[in-house]
Protein backbone atom coordinates (compact mmCIF):
# COMPACT_ATOMS: atom_id res chain seq x y z
CA UNK A 1 0.00 0.00 0.00
CA UNK A 2 1.40 3.37 -1.08
CA UNK A 3 2.16 5.78 1.93
CA UNK A 4 2.05 9.63 1.94
CA UNK A 5 5.15 10.92 3.36
CA UNK A 6 3.72 13.39 5.16
CA UNK A 7 1.23 10.78 7.33
CA UNK A 8 4.42 8.67 7.51
CA UNK A 9 6.44 11.13 9.17
CA UNK A 10 3.60 12.96 10.74
CA UNK A 11 3.14 9.44 12.61
CA UNK A 12 6.81 8.85 13.34
CA UNK A 13 7.12 11.65 15.10
CA UNK A 14 4.04 10.56 17.45
CA UNK A 15 5.68 7.33 17.83
CA UNK A 16 8.68 9.24 19.12
CA UNK A 17 6.81 10.87 22.03
CA UNK A 18 4.26 7.65 22.61
CA UNK A 19 7.19 5.86 23.25
CA UNK A 20 8.42 7.69 26.19
CA UNK A 21 4.88 7.79 27.47
CA UNK A 22 3.79 3.84 27.27
CA UNK A 23 5.29 0.74 29.05
CA UNK A 24 7.35 -0.71 26.46
CA UNK A 25 6.01 -3.93 26.74
CA UNK A 26 2.54 -2.26 25.86
CA UNK A 27 4.47 0.22 22.96
CA UNK A 28 6.27 -2.99 21.68
CA UNK A 29 2.93 -5.28 21.35
CA UNK A 30 0.63 -2.77 19.81
CA UNK A 31 2.45 -0.01 17.86
CA UNK A 32 5.93 -1.06 16.73
CA UNK A 33 5.79 -1.63 13.29
CA UNK A 34 2.73 0.64 12.74
CA UNK A 35 2.50 3.03 9.56
CA UNK A 36 0.84 6.33 8.86
CA UNK A 37 -0.85 5.70 5.50
CA UNK A 38 -2.47 8.96 4.77
CA UNK A 39 -4.10 12.60 5.99
CA UNK A 40 -7.97 12.52 5.16
CA UNK A 41 -8.90 15.55 5.91
CA UNK A 42 -8.31 15.80 10.05
CA UNK A 43 -8.28 12.45 10.44
CA UNK A 44 -4.38 10.95 10.72
CA UNK A 45 -4.92 6.98 9.18
CA UNK A 46 -2.58 4.39 10.64
CA UNK A 47 -1.86 0.81 9.07
CA UNK A 48 -1.91 -1.92 11.53
CA UNK A 49 -1.47 -5.57 11.43
CA UNK A 50 -4.81 -6.84 12.64
CA UNK A 51 -8.61 -6.14 13.37
CA UNK A 52 -7.48 -7.06 17.07
CA UNK A 53 -4.98 -4.13 17.28
CA UNK A 54 -6.56 -1.70 15.50
CA UNK A 55 -9.53 -2.74 18.26
CA UNK A 56 -7.75 -2.87 21.11
CA UNK A 57 -5.69 0.82 20.24
CA UNK A 58 -8.57 2.30 19.66
CA UNK A 59 -10.29 1.03 22.72
CA UNK A 60 -7.34 1.33 24.98
CA UNK A 61 -5.35 3.83 23.35
CA UNK A 62 -7.11 6.48 21.04
CA UNK A 63 -7.04 9.18 23.69
CA UNK A 64 -3.43 9.23 24.39
CA UNK A 65 -2.62 8.51 20.62
CA UNK A 66 -4.88 11.77 19.26
CA UNK A 67 -3.34 13.63 21.75
CA UNK A 68 0.58 12.70 20.59
CA UNK A 69 -0.33 13.33 16.94
CA UNK A 70 -1.71 17.07 17.75
CA UNK A 71 1.17 17.58 19.85
CA UNK A 72 3.20 16.68 16.52
CA UNK A 73 0.60 18.97 13.94
CA UNK A 74 -1.25 21.16 16.02
CA UNK A 75 -4.99 20.90 14.61
CA UNK A 76 -5.63 17.15 14.07
CA UNK A 77 -8.55 15.58 14.95
CA UNK A 78 -8.71 12.31 14.80
CA UNK A 79 -6.79 9.05 14.37
CA UNK A 80 -8.49 6.13 12.69
CA UNK A 81 -6.99 2.42 12.13
CA UNK A 82 -7.09 0.37 9.10
CA UNK A 83 -6.00 -2.90 8.74
CA UNK A 84 -2.93 -3.14 6.35
CA UNK A 85 -0.99 -5.57 4.70
CA UNK A 86 2.34 -3.26 4.26
CA UNK A 87 3.12 -3.54 8.28
CA UNK A 88 6.42 -5.17 9.58
CA UNK A 89 6.70 -8.73 10.52
CA UNK A 90 3.79 -10.40 12.39
CA UNK A 91 4.93 -12.38 15.04
CA UNK A 92 2.10 -15.20 14.98
CA UNK A 93 3.05 -18.53 14.24
CA UNK A 94 -1.09 -19.15 12.97
CA UNK A 95 -2.05 -18.82 9.14
CA UNK A 96 -3.46 -15.57 8.67
CA UNK A 97 -6.18 -15.12 5.69
CA UNK A 98 -5.17 -13.00 2.93
CA UNK A 99 -7.59 -10.59 2.51
CA UNK A 100 -10.05 -8.61 4.95
CA UNK A 101 -13.68 -9.98 4.09
CA UNK A 102 -14.74 -6.41 3.41
CA UNK A 103 -12.82 -2.99 2.81
CA UNK A 104 -12.29 -1.54 6.46
CA UNK A 105 -14.17 1.91 6.19
CA UNK A 106 -12.76 5.08 8.21
CA UNK A 107 -13.59 4.24 12.06
CA UNK A 108 -15.77 7.43 12.26
CA UNK A 109 -18.33 8.53 10.59
CA UNK A 110 -21.50 10.38 12.08
CA UNK A 111 -20.38 9.27 15.58
CA UNK A 112 -20.90 5.56 14.20
CA UNK A 113 -17.93 3.06 15.38
CA UNK A 114 -17.43 1.02 12.32
CA UNK A 115 -16.80 -2.23 14.59
CA UNK A 116 -20.42 -2.76 14.94
CA UNK A 117 -22.28 -3.86 11.80
CA UNK A 118 -24.48 -6.47 11.12
CA UNK A 119 -21.60 -8.72 9.88
CA UNK A 120 -20.13 -8.64 13.69
CA UNK A 121 -23.38 -9.24 14.73
CA UNK A 122 -24.04 -13.16 15.79
CA UNK A 123 -28.07 -13.70 15.69
CA UNK A 124 -29.68 -16.46 17.89
CA UNK A 125 -33.18 -17.19 19.37
CA UNK A 126 -32.75 -14.20 22.02
CA UNK A 127 -32.08 -11.30 19.85
CA UNK A 128 -33.67 -12.55 16.18
CA UNK A 129 -36.78 -9.94 16.06
CA UNK A 130 -34.42 -6.68 16.54
CA UNK A 131 -31.43 -8.36 14.46
CA UNK A 132 -34.17 -8.65 11.82
CA UNK A 133 -36.10 -5.78 12.60
CA UNK A 134 -32.69 -3.42 12.56
CA UNK A 135 -31.86 -4.63 9.37
CA UNK A 136 -34.97 -3.84 7.78
CA UNK A 137 -34.95 -0.34 8.80
CA UNK A 138 -31.30 -0.02 8.10
CA UNK A 139 -32.28 -0.81 4.52
CA UNK A 140 -35.41 1.37 4.49
CA UNK A 141 -37.83 -1.24 3.83
CA UNK A 142 -38.95 -1.23 7.46
CA UNK A 143 -41.07 1.86 7.16
CA UNK A 144 -44.00 0.09 9.47
CA UNK A 145 -41.14 -0.34 12.45
CA UNK A 146 -41.90 3.18 13.11
CA UNK A 147 -39.84 4.19 15.37
CA UNK A 148 -38.39 1.20 16.06
CA UNK A 149 -38.06 0.51 19.58
CA UNK A 150 -35.08 -2.29 20.93
CA UNK A 151 -34.82 -2.72 24.98
CA UNK A 152 -33.45 -4.81 27.17
CA UNK A 153 -30.98 -5.22 29.64
CA UNK A 154 -27.33 -3.73 29.70
CA UNK A 155 -24.26 -5.46 27.43
CA UNK A 156 -26.69 -7.43 25.48
CA UNK A 157 -25.92 -5.58 22.07
CA UNK A 158 -28.51 -2.78 21.53
CA UNK A 159 -25.84 0.00 21.37
CA UNK A 160 -24.17 -2.50 18.44
CA UNK A 161 -27.38 -2.88 16.40
CA UNK A 162 -28.22 0.81 16.54
CA UNK A 163 -24.58 1.55 15.21
CA UNK A 164 -25.00 -1.33 12.42
CA UNK A 165 -28.05 0.29 11.44
CA UNK A 166 -26.43 3.62 11.08
CA UNK A 167 -23.52 2.11 9.32
CA UNK A 168 -25.53 0.16 6.84
CA UNK A 169 -27.72 3.54 6.15
CA UNK A 170 -24.55 6.02 5.86
CA UNK A 171 -23.04 3.38 3.35
CA UNK A 172 -26.15 3.87 0.99
CA UNK A 173 -25.47 7.65 1.58
CA UNK A 174 -28.43 8.05 3.46
CA UNK A 175 -28.70 11.29 6.35
CA UNK A 176 -28.04 9.62 9.37
CA UNK A 177 -28.02 11.22 12.77
CA UNK A 178 -26.77 9.02 15.58
CA UNK A 179 -27.22 10.68 19.16
CA UNK A 180 -27.23 9.52 23.12
CA UNK A 181 -29.98 10.11 24.42
CA UNK A 182 -27.53 12.59 27.21
CA UNK A 183 -26.09 14.07 23.66
CA UNK A 184 -29.59 15.08 22.58
CA UNK A 185 -30.07 16.68 26.10
CA UNK A 186 -27.19 18.70 26.35
CA UNK A 187 -27.93 19.84 22.80
CA UNK A 188 -31.50 20.88 23.46
CA UNK A 189 -30.72 22.55 26.80
CA UNK A 190 -27.84 24.46 24.73
CA UNK A 191 -29.76 25.57 22.15
CA UNK A 192 -32.42 27.09 24.29
CA UNK A 193 -30.08 28.90 26.48
CA UNK A 194 -28.00 30.47 23.37
CA UNK A 195 -31.45 30.94 21.19
CA UNK A 196 -30.53 28.47 18.74
CA UNK A 197 -33.36 26.50 18.85
CA UNK A 198 -33.86 26.97 15.10
CA UNK A 199 -30.41 25.74 14.23
CA UNK A 200 -31.83 22.61 16.67
CA UNK A 201 -34.95 21.88 14.70
CA UNK A 202 -33.03 22.20 11.10
CA UNK A 203 -30.08 19.80 11.96
CA UNK A 204 -32.53 17.11 13.10
CA UNK A 205 -35.14 17.57 11.03
CA UNK A 206 -32.96 16.58 8.23
CA UNK A 207 -31.77 13.44 9.01
CA UNK A 208 -33.61 10.59 7.35
CA UNK A 209 -32.30 8.55 10.10
CA UNK A 210 -32.87 9.47 13.40
CA UNK A 211 -30.86 6.66 15.87
CA UNK A 212 -31.14 7.81 19.85
CA UNK A 213 -29.20 5.51 22.56
CA UNK A 214 -30.22 4.87 25.82
CA UNK A 215 -33.80 6.82 25.27
CA UNK A 216 -34.18 5.69 28.76
CA UNK A 217 -32.59 8.88 29.95
CA UNK A 218 -35.13 11.30 28.91
CA UNK A 219 -37.31 10.30 31.53
CA UNK A 220 -37.66 12.90 34.39
CA UNK A 221 -35.99 15.69 32.23
CA UNK A 222 -39.22 17.69 31.17
CA UNK A 223 -38.11 20.59 28.69
CA UNK A 224 -35.84 17.91 26.84
CA UNK A 225 -39.15 15.45 26.51
CA UNK A 226 -41.15 18.64 24.78
CA UNK A 227 -38.18 19.40 22.72
CA UNK A 228 -37.88 15.63 21.53
CA UNK A 229 -41.72 15.18 21.52
CA UNK A 230 -41.83 17.76 18.44
CA UNK A 231 -38.90 16.53 16.46
CA UNK A 232 -40.48 12.98 17.10
CA UNK A 233 -43.41 14.45 15.39
CA UNK A 234 -41.81 16.55 12.46
CA UNK A 235 -39.20 13.49 11.54
CA UNK A 236 -42.08 10.77 11.28
CA UNK A 237 -44.54 13.10 9.18
CA UNK A 238 -41.84 13.50 6.73
CA UNK A 239 -41.60 9.77 6.57
CA UNK A 240 -38.30 9.44 8.24
CA UNK A 241 -37.20 6.65 10.36
CA UNK A 242 -36.82 7.37 13.89
CA UNK A 243 -34.78 3.86 16.28
CA UNK A 244 -34.39 4.19 19.73
CA UNK A 245 -33.30 1.53 22.35
CA UNK A 246 -33.68 1.69 26.11
CA UNK A 247 -33.27 -0.61 29.26
CA UNK A 248 -36.89 -1.11 29.62
CA UNK A 249 -39.95 -1.29 27.67
CA UNK A 250 -41.68 2.41 27.59
CA UNK A 251 -44.41 1.22 29.91
CA UNK A 252 -41.57 0.53 32.70
CA UNK A 253 -40.25 3.89 32.00
CA UNK A 254 -40.78 6.64 34.97
CA UNK A 255 -41.42 9.89 34.74
CA UNK A 256 -42.32 9.89 30.87
CA UNK A 257 -44.99 11.71 29.37
CA UNK A 258 -48.23 9.68 28.41
CA UNK A 259 -47.45 11.36 24.55
CA UNK A 260 -44.25 10.35 24.52
CA UNK A 261 -44.81 6.67 25.62
CA UNK A 262 -47.72 6.40 23.60
CA UNK A 263 -45.18 7.79 20.71
CA UNK A 264 -43.04 5.00 21.91
CA UNK A 265 -44.62 2.18 21.33
CA UNK A 266 -46.25 3.63 18.01
CA UNK A 267 -44.29 0.97 15.81
CA UNK A 268 -42.35 -2.23 16.60
CA UNK A 269 -40.80 -2.55 19.79
CA UNK A 270 -38.12 -5.87 20.05
CA UNK A 271 -36.81 -6.66 22.96
CA UNK A 272 -32.99 -8.00 23.20
CA UNK A 273 -32.81 -10.50 25.37
CA UNK A 274 -29.71 -12.45 27.51
CA UNK A 275 -28.25 -14.91 24.73
CA UNK A 276 -28.52 -18.94 25.34
CA UNK A 277 -25.42 -20.94 25.91
CA UNK A 278 -25.23 -21.96 22.12
CA UNK A 279 -25.26 -18.18 20.96
CA UNK A 280 -22.89 -17.36 23.63
CA UNK A 281 -20.90 -19.82 22.39
CA UNK A 282 -21.36 -18.32 18.74
CA UNK A 283 -20.46 -14.42 19.96
CA UNK A 284 -17.24 -16.19 21.57
CA UNK A 285 -15.97 -18.18 18.89
CA UNK A 286 -16.75 -14.80 16.25
CA UNK A 287 -14.89 -12.65 18.96
CA UNK A 288 -11.69 -15.24 18.94
CA UNK A 289 -11.15 -15.58 15.44
CA UNK A 290 -10.04 -11.41 15.93
CA UNK A 291 -8.08 -12.76 18.98
CA UNK A 292 -4.17 -12.76 18.99
CA UNK A 293 -3.47 -16.13 19.89
CA UNK A 294 -5.44 -19.55 18.87
CA UNK A 295 -8.31 -20.40 21.54
CA UNK A 296 -9.33 -24.00 21.62
CA UNK A 297 -13.22 -24.82 21.11
CA UNK A 298 -13.62 -26.70 24.86
CA UNK A 299 -12.04 -23.42 26.03
CA UNK A 300 -14.85 -21.02 24.53
CA UNK A 301 -17.33 -24.10 25.64
CA UNK A 302 -16.07 -22.89 29.64
CA UNK A 303 -16.00 -19.16 29.37
CA UNK A 304 -19.81 -19.65 27.49
CA UNK A 305 -20.81 -22.12 30.24
CA UNK A 306 -19.14 -19.31 33.31
CA UNK A 307 -20.81 -16.19 32.10
CA UNK A 308 -24.13 -16.68 32.24
CA UNK A 309 -25.72 -13.76 30.35
CA UNK A 310 -24.00 -10.53 29.75
CA UNK A 311 -22.39 -10.10 25.90
CA UNK A 312 -19.29 -7.49 27.21
CA UNK A 313 -18.42 -9.42 30.36
CA UNK A 314 -17.91 -12.66 27.96
CA UNK A 315 -16.49 -10.53 25.98
CA UNK A 316 -13.95 -8.88 28.79
CA UNK A 317 -13.16 -12.26 29.46
CA UNK A 318 -12.49 -13.94 26.69
CA UNK A 319 -10.14 -10.95 25.80
CA UNK A 320 -8.50 -11.48 29.88
CA UNK A 321 -7.76 -14.70 28.48
CA UNK A 322 -5.83 -14.38 25.58
CA UNK A 323 -4.20 -11.40 27.10
CA UNK A 324 -2.85 -13.50 29.60
CA UNK A 325 -1.68 -16.20 27.21
CA UNK A 326 -0.28 -14.17 24.50
CA UNK A 327 1.56 -11.49 27.29
CA UNK A 328 2.75 -14.85 29.11
CA UNK A 329 3.46 -16.89 26.42
CA UNK A 330 1.62 -19.86 27.35
CA UNK A 331 -1.02 -21.78 26.08
CA UNK A 332 -4.89 -20.90 26.22
CA UNK A 333 -6.25 -23.98 28.53
CA UNK A 334 -9.17 -24.56 29.74
CA UNK A 335 -6.68 -23.63 33.16
CA UNK A 336 -5.72 -20.86 31.74
CA UNK A 337 -9.00 -19.92 31.05
CA UNK A 338 -10.10 -20.42 34.86
CA UNK A 339 -7.33 -18.61 36.20
CA UNK A 340 -7.67 -15.69 34.08
CA UNK A 341 -11.40 -15.54 35.03
CA UNK A 342 -10.50 -15.71 38.51
CA UNK A 343 -12.78 -18.65 39.39
CA UNK A 344 -10.14 -20.32 41.38
CA UNK A 345 -8.39 -17.02 42.98
CA UNK A 346 -10.52 -17.12 45.93
CA UNK A 347 -9.83 -20.67 46.93
CA UNK A 348 -6.37 -20.90 46.08
CA UNK A 349 -5.30 -17.23 47.68
CA UNK A 350 -2.10 -18.61 46.20
CA UNK A 351 0.40 -15.84 45.23
CA UNK A 352 -0.21 -16.05 41.60
CA UNK A 353 -3.69 -14.53 42.33
CA UNK A 354 -2.99 -11.25 43.36
CA UNK A 355 -0.10 -11.45 40.43
CA UNK A 356 -3.33 -12.22 38.12
CA UNK A 357 -5.31 -9.14 39.37
CA UNK A 358 -2.46 -7.15 38.69
CA UNK A 359 -1.93 -8.77 35.14
CA UNK A 360 -5.28 -8.63 34.03
CA UNK A 361 -5.94 -4.72 34.99
CA UNK A 362 -2.56 -3.85 33.75
CA UNK A 363 -3.43 -5.35 30.52
CA UNK A 364 -6.74 -3.84 30.37
CA UNK A 365 -5.09 -0.40 30.83
CA UNK A 366 -2.49 -1.32 28.16
CA UNK A 367 0.54 -1.49 30.60
CA UNK A 368 2.73 -3.87 31.66
CA UNK A 369 2.40 -5.30 35.19
CA UNK A 370 5.39 -4.00 36.20
CA UNK A 371 4.45 -0.21 35.52
CA UNK A 372 1.18 -0.57 37.45
CA UNK A 373 3.16 -1.71 40.82
CA UNK A 374 6.07 0.80 39.68
CA UNK A 375 6.79 4.22 41.09
CA UNK A 376 5.19 6.51 37.99
CA UNK A 377 2.59 8.95 38.66
CA UNK A 378 0.85 9.58 35.24
CA UNK A 379 -2.57 9.34 35.16
CA UNK A 380 -3.39 5.82 33.27
CA UNK A 381 -0.83 4.59 35.73
CA UNK A 382 -2.36 5.88 38.64
CA UNK A 383 -6.00 5.21 37.91
CA UNK A 384 -4.94 1.68 36.79
CA UNK A 385 -3.25 0.72 39.69
CA UNK A 386 -6.11 2.54 42.29
CA UNK A 387 -8.55 0.02 40.71
CA UNK A 388 -6.09 -2.78 41.33
CA UNK A 389 -6.29 -1.76 45.14
CA UNK A 390 -9.52 -1.85 44.83
CA UNK A 391 -10.06 -5.54 43.40
CA UNK A 392 -7.23 -6.78 45.70
CA UNK A 393 -8.89 -5.14 48.61
CA UNK A 394 -12.94 -5.83 48.14
CA UNK A 395 -12.18 -9.23 46.28
CA UNK A 396 -9.15 -10.85 47.25
CA UNK A 397 -10.31 -9.12 50.82
CA UNK A 398 -6.67 -8.70 51.33
CA UNK A 399 -6.00 -6.48 54.06
CA UNK A 400 -4.94 -2.73 52.93
CA UNK A 401 -1.63 -3.45 54.06
CA UNK A 402 -1.00 -6.48 52.14
CA UNK A 403 -2.62 -4.66 49.20
CA UNK A 404 0.00 -2.10 49.49
CA UNK A 405 2.33 -4.94 49.41
CA UNK A 406 1.26 -6.21 46.47
CA UNK A 407 0.69 -2.54 44.67
CA UNK A 408 4.71 -1.54 45.21
CA UNK A 409 4.82 -0.91 49.07
CA UNK A 410 2.10 1.81 49.07
CA UNK A 411 1.21 2.55 52.35
CA UNK A 412 -2.21 1.96 53.82
CA UNK A 413 -3.27 5.35 53.64
CA UNK A 414 -3.08 5.49 50.21
CA UNK A 415 -4.93 1.74 49.70
CA UNK A 416 -8.00 3.44 51.24
CA UNK A 417 -8.14 6.56 49.35
CA UNK A 418 -7.80 4.72 46.26
CA UNK A 419 -10.09 2.20 47.94
CA UNK A 420 -12.47 5.18 48.58
CA UNK A 421 -11.70 7.01 44.71
CA UNK A 422 -12.55 3.82 42.84
CA UNK A 423 -16.07 3.21 45.35
CA UNK A 424 -17.35 6.77 44.25
CA UNK A 425 -16.85 6.45 40.94
CA UNK A 426 -18.29 3.23 40.71
CA UNK A 427 -21.32 4.81 41.98
CA UNK A 428 -21.53 7.47 39.92
CA UNK A 429 -20.51 6.09 36.46
CA UNK A 430 -22.50 2.76 35.81
CA UNK A 431 -19.74 2.13 32.45
CA UNK A 432 -16.62 2.33 34.91
CA UNK A 433 -18.78 0.04 37.02
CA UNK A 434 -19.33 -2.69 34.41
CA UNK A 435 -15.64 -2.35 33.36
CA UNK A 436 -14.93 -2.72 37.10
CA UNK A 437 -17.23 -6.16 37.13
CA UNK A 438 -15.84 -7.09 33.82
CA UNK A 439 -12.15 -6.79 35.81
CA UNK A 440 -13.07 -8.99 38.90
CA UNK A 441 -12.70 -12.43 39.58
CA UNK A 442 -16.29 -14.55 39.33
CA UNK A 443 -16.38 -15.18 42.95
CA UNK A 444 -16.52 -12.04 44.24
CA UNK A 445 -19.59 -11.31 42.84
CA UNK A 446 -21.21 -14.77 43.99
CA UNK A 447 -19.71 -13.82 47.29
CA UNK A 448 -21.89 -10.94 47.39
CA UNK A 449 -25.40 -12.22 46.02
CA UNK A 450 -27.73 -12.84 48.89
P1 LIG B 1 -25.96 -2.56 25.21
O1 LIG B 1 -26.02 -1.32 24.38
O2 LIG B 1 -27.17 -3.42 25.07
O3 LIG B 1 -25.64 -2.29 26.65
P2 LIG B 1 -23.68 -3.17 23.56
O4 LIG B 1 -24.31 -3.04 22.23
O5 LIG B 1 -22.80 -2.08 24.02
O6 LIG B 1 -24.78 -3.47 24.67
O7 LIG B 1 -22.91 -4.58 23.60
C1 LIG B 1 -21.86 -4.87 24.51
C2 LIG B 1 -20.74 -5.58 23.77
O8 LIG B 1 -21.16 -6.88 23.39
C3 LIG B 1 -20.33 -4.88 22.51
O9 LIG B 1 -18.94 -4.96 22.37
C4 LIG B 1 -21.01 -5.68 21.41
O10 LIG B 1 -20.27 -5.64 20.21
C5 LIG B 1 -21.05 -7.06 21.98
N1 LIG B 1 -22.23 -7.81 21.53
C6 LIG B 1 -23.45 -7.79 22.10
N2 LIG B 1 -24.29 -8.63 21.47
C7 LIG B 1 -23.58 -9.20 20.47
C8 LIG B 1 -23.88 -10.16 19.46
N3 LIG B 1 -25.09 -10.71 19.36
N4 LIG B 1 -22.89 -10.52 18.61
C9 LIG B 1 -21.67 -9.98 18.73
N5 LIG B 1 -21.32 -9.08 19.65
C10 LIG B 1 -22.26 -8.68 20.53
MG1 LIG C 1 -25.77 0.63 24.99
Amino acid sequence: MPTDTSAHRTWEAALGRLQLQIARPSFDTWLRGTVGLSLEGQTLVVGVPTTFAAEWLERRMQGLIEDAVTAVVGDLQAVAFRVSGSTSESTSAVAVTPAAPSPAPPLRSAGLSARYTFDSFVVGGSNQLAYAAAMAVADGSGSVYNPLFLYGSVGLGKTHLLHAIGNRALAAGRAVAYVTCEQFTNEYLWAIRERKTEAFRQRYRAAELLLIDDIQFICGKEGTQEGFFHTFNALHDAGSQIVLTSDRTPAALPLLEERLRSRFEWGLMADVAPPDLETRTAILASLADRAPVSVPQEVLDFIAASVPSNVRQLEGCLNRVTAMAYFTDVPVTIDLARQALGTTIAQEAGPSSPKAVIAIVATHYGLSPAALVSGRRDKPVATARQLAMYILHQSLHLSPDETGQIVGGRDRTTVLYAIKRIASRIKLDPGFAQEVAALTPATATTTNAP
